[in-house]
């Protein structure tokens, strides 16, 4: 504790001494004491590839978010994995005639190459048919049956006599409740995301026989959700847990709170935490044979045990990230994911004990695609491995329009025209054109050495002020989830530069004074050497390239706004940051979507 005291003290000496242009108000004492933080995305189903609303749901975001935790010296573990349990995976099974096990080995390996591909930067990327997440689950489990969290109930189910089981979750389909779409399944509408039970669904059918099942008597563990309501209620709205105060309630974004809200109001009910199948965590408590763990108890806590793995990979103690109350847990998912994560997981992690429960769960809307819902099963979807091979190099123009166009309030719309236009008009026009200025300009005139930055006129001066604003100002957008607008001030910075740059001409003024000149370039290199820092959460490749060009070593967040590069430096020669993206490459894309149908 002490030396946890000193040091936060050294650093904030340090910075005090070195960085204090940054301190314009108290919020650098809250960004300057480190934090540790544990940060999860949602675990993908592994029964099939990712697609760019997967991405743009639940992993883009996380991955912003933790590079910038990262970049700001935050100590910071960002967990997932494939989520291999469940029914939808055993029927996939059973369909193709193959076991279980190869199917998500198959998507395990394909989903975790294309995440590293694409630069999201998991700490580890763990999987819950692992021996550790067995294990995990199961004590948990143990532990809650122990203390008399779960109700043991036997009830009819729904039962398919041809097929001789019990019909779970995606075993059952039928009409939705709620919307009347056919196709429901037994724990979920997928047409307008509302959570189910097989009771529910009307004129329900086995999926298995396509045959209309008979009702047959099983037991199981069930969680009274309602036993849970009064700390629950004041947590969820008010950010209130027992009477202290836990976290700001007013940040979690609406559609949260909206969802959670309308689960309260409308009586929470008992869950069945186990199901009839043989595929899965075996419940470990005797007279339980048949029985798994259900797949949404099973899944949250492959947050834990790939946190385990990764601390003993890593020499760290897994428990520091999950019991201690200095750290902060944060759930990235999909808005289908907001009644696990912030309802059904945080009771059983209070109820188990120790834990920490998550101080916001920042879940995203959905993207549609060409103004349709994506979707698997018809296969209107731009899958994350096609893109990496039809657009090689290309990967951060992705990041790019999935951050700027990400569904953080409302469902929004992916289109490969308005993926050009913004690689066109937005990357190539405003941020690589203005590196590309830079560091041309610099290689002619000055053989590739930063020249002097010499006596300041007031307009440079207003720059090198506007400059300063923007780490800060982009960091505050990001630590609230507002990655849109953390993106949009990060290109306002390279419009700052492109202005600069319009408005003072080095390129004629060359001619006639030189020492002006030198002055302009010089600050323009300062605004470039930012862009590299401030790009490293959002483009990561493209941080690297510009690092490169501008032969940038050893600098960070907390350099950037600042006089980063000095006199004289050395840059290399220019590359293209983007590249434009011709008609008829957009035209094969709308062609090869639409041939899939
Ligand atoms: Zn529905």
């Amino acid at each position: 504790m002490l030396i946890r005291l000193l040091l936060s003290l050294i650093s904030h000496i340090y910075f005090l001494i070195t960085k204090t242009y940054i301190c314009e108000n108290n919020f650098f004492l809250i960004e300057m004491s480190t934090k540790r933080y544990t940060v999860t995305s949602a675990l993908p189903y592994a029964n099939g590839p990712l697609h760019i609303g997967h991405i743009a749901g639940a992993y883009l975001p996380a991955d912003i978010y933790v590079r910038y935790l990262r970049g700001k010296g935050h100590d910071v573990v960002f967990v997932c994995g494939s989520d291999e349990h469940g029914a939808a995976i055993t029927l996939q099974a059973k369909k193709e005639g193959v076991l279980p096990q190869e199917i998500v080995d198959k998507y395990h390996n394909i989903n975790k190459k294309v995440f590293a591909d694409f630069g999201i930067d998991f700490s580890i990327y763990h999987r819950t048919s692992d021996k550790l997440h067995h294990e995990t689950a199961q004590e948990f489990f143990k532990t809650l049956a122990q203390k008399g969290v779960f109700t043991k109930k036997t009830a009819e189910q729904f039962y398919d006599k041809e097929s001789n089981q019990f019909l779970a979750d995606r075993y059952i389909s039928g009409q939705c409740p709620k919307c009347n779409a056919e196709g429901a399944y037994g724990d979920q509408c997928e047409k307008c995301g509302s959570a189910l039970s097989p009771n529910e669904l009307i004129n329900p059918k086995s999926t298995l026989s396509g045959n209309t099942p008979i009702k047959k008597e099983t037991t199981h563990w069930y969680l009274p959700m309602q036993n849970h309501e009064n700390w629950l209620k004041p947590w969820i709205e008010d950010g209130m847990l027992e009477g202290e105060n836990h976290h700001d309630a007013k940040a979690w974004r609406s559609q949260v709170l909206g969802q959670c809200k309308s689960w309260i109001d409308g009586g929470l009910k008992a869950r069945a935490m186990t199901r009839d199948l043989e595929w899965g965590v075996k419940v470990p408590i005797e007279g339980a044979d048949g029985k798994v763990l259900y797949v949404w108890l099973d899944a949250p806590i492959g947050y834990i045990s790939a946190t385990k793995q990764w601390a003993k990979d890593n020499d760290k103690n897994w428990e520091d990230y999950w019991k201690d109350e200095n750290t902060e847990l944060v759930h990235f998912i999909g808005k289908d994911n907001i009644v696990f994560h912030c309802i059904i997981f945080p009771i059983i992690l209070k109820a188990h004990g120790e834990y920490i429960l998550p101080t916001n769960v920042p879940a995203n809307e959905f993207l549609n695609l060409e103004g349709e819902k994506l979707s698997t099963s018809r296969n209107w979807a731009i899958w994350l491995h096609e893109y990496l091979e039809d657009f090689k190099g290309q990967e951060d123009a992705l990041r790019y329009v999935l951050c700027a166009t990400a569904p953080e309030s409302k469902d929004t719309d992916f289109t490969w025209k308005d993926f050009q236009a913004r690689n066109n008009n937005e990357l190539v026009a405003i941020f690589g054109n203005f590196i590309n200025r830079v560091v041309v300009l610099t290689n002619k005139y000055w053989e590739g050495k930063v020249p002097a930055q010499n006596s300041l006129e007031d307009y440079d001066n207003e720059v090198i002020k506007k400059l300063k604003e923007f780490p800060q100002k982009i960091g505050v957008s990001i630590k609230k989830f507002r990655f849109r607008e953390a993106l949009v001030e990060f290109m306002n910075l390279a419009r700052l530069g492109n202005k600069y740059l319009a408005d003072t001409e080095p390129w004629k003024l060359k001619k006639t004074d030189e020492r002006r000149t030198e002055t302009i370039m010089n600050i323009a290199m300062q605004i470039a050497a930012s862009l590299a820092i401030l790009s490293e959460p959002f483009m990561p490749f493209t941080c690297k390239k510009l690092k490169e060009m501008l032969a940038l070593n050893n600098v960070g967040w907390e350099d950037a706004g600042g006089k980063i590069i000095s006199d004289n430096h050395k840059i290399n020669k220019a590359t293209l940051l983007f590249n434009k993206i011709e008609d008829d490459v957009i035209k094969e894309a709308i062609a090869k979507l639409k041939n899939k149908l």
